[in-house]
């Protein structure tokens, strides 16, 4: 049982080291499970704030004629370009996100399995950064995260803990890096979530006091993320997440309030962009932020 949890932490391939034609071979295989998925992600950005089922067979159909949408023309990406962004039917135009959608879903998907080659922790990562762009979306669209999405969030948090339970030493490029404990996940999960969750209430009790309606500064939504992700990824990365969300949402914000004179917008994806930048990047900017700023006279 021991080799099989070791196994788990063993690149399953080494892209770097891999004979060329089976490099492409993977990378085709790639590009094709993220623009899949992608184009999956595009039906649940759409169907989740109405209510409708993800699984339900409803044919993908132009939003202004209503004309389906033919199997050739419904090709990720490829389709779209082809069709140059506009309905076979009625010439009206088709929105660029759902390329845009299924073009970031397959960029993840590289830069992640390029960057931590082919294991089950790169894959749960894959899973873990498309829910990201569904909230992501969704949050900006509604200003709402759906709790089923937190959910599935939660199941790969379960999956991960399953497989690091007897291997604390994961392969990375060949350096041993030790792997996220128990203890570590459940710290990161309260880390953010908490301080989060207290800035929301007295936000809400502020605000009440000032305009007389509830509105929290921060949603339980971007709490939960917070909680959830927490477990994903351990308190340092989670920590460093919150920071850099909490600086793009401020900057973004100050612009977006300029340009639009509204104050209130969703937290959520700059939340999910920050935790992806963490997840992959936030170790390498820790120590780099650290040797550079954190360097004491001898
Ligand atoms: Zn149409």
């Amino acid at each position: 049982m021991k080799d099989f949890f070791y196994f788990c932490y063993e690149p399953l391939l080494k892209l770097e080291n891999a004979d060329p034609y089976l490099t492409v071979f993977v990378y085709m295989f790639i590009v094709f499970c993220g623009l899949a998925i992608g184009s999956f992600l595009n039906v649940c950005i759409y169907r989740i704030p109405i209510n409708e089922s993800i699984v339900g067979k409803n044919p993908s159909h132009c939003r202004t004629c209503g004309a389906k949408i033919k199997a050739r023309d419904n090709i990720p990406l490829f389709g779209w370009l082809l069709l140059k962004g506009r309905c076979r039917s009625c010439g009206e135009k088709i929105s660029s996100r759902y390329p845009i959608v299924e073009g970031l879903n397959c960029l993840i998907y590289i830069i992640t399995f390029t960057i931590l080659d082919v294991n089950p922790k790169s894959i749960l990562y894959c899973f873990f950064f498309s829910t990201l762009i569904v909230i992501g979306f969704i949050d900006w669209d509604t200003q709402e995260i759906a709790i089923f999405l937190l959910g599935f969030i939660f199941f790969l948090d379960i999956l991960a803990i399953l497989l690091v339970k007897d291997a604390q030493l994961v392969y990375i490029n060949d350096v041993i890096s030790p792997e996220i404990s128990l203890l570590n996940r459940i710290i990161g999960a309260f880390c953010i979530s908490v301080p989060f969750y207290i800035i929301g209430e007295l936000s809400g009790l502020y605000i009440k006091q000032q305009k007389g309606e509830y509105v929290r500064g921060i949603e339980l939504g971007d709490t939960f993320l917070m909680f959830v992700s927490g477990l994903m990824l351990g308190w340092k990365l989670t920590v460093f997440a919150g920071f850099l969300g909490i600086i793009l949402a401020a900057v973004c914000g100050i612009i977006y309030k300029a340009v639009t004179k509204e104050s209130k917008f969703a937290f959520g994806p700059f939340l999910a962009v920050a935790l992806f930048i963490s997840a992959l990047w936030g170790n390498d900017l820790i120590d780099w932020y650290v040797n550079k700023f954190l360097v004491f006279p001898e």
